[in-house]
């Protein structure tokens, strides 16, 4: 569960990012160019109250905890 920052409602998660026009939606990489470890999509979350949104990706166990 995620808790708004602004105003500390219980946020609806699981909404896919989308680029508006190109429907590829935008992925976290880790790394620079075609070397670049691709981690995950993000997900998103939204506060039905004040409209906030946060981007999260589920599986965090892909992220080097090294740096
Ligand atoms: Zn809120």
């Amino acid at each position: 569960m995620r808790i708004c920052r602004q105003c500390q409602c219980e946020m609806v998660e699981g909404f896919d990012v989308k680029v508006e026009g190109a429907g590829y939606g935008i992925k976290i990489a880790e790394g620079i160019g075609i070397f670049a470890n691709r981690i995950e999509k993000p997900k998103v979350a939204i506060c039905p109250e004040c409209g906030e949104i946060s981007l999260y990706i589920e599986n965090t166990d892909k992220i080097s905890k090294s740096k």
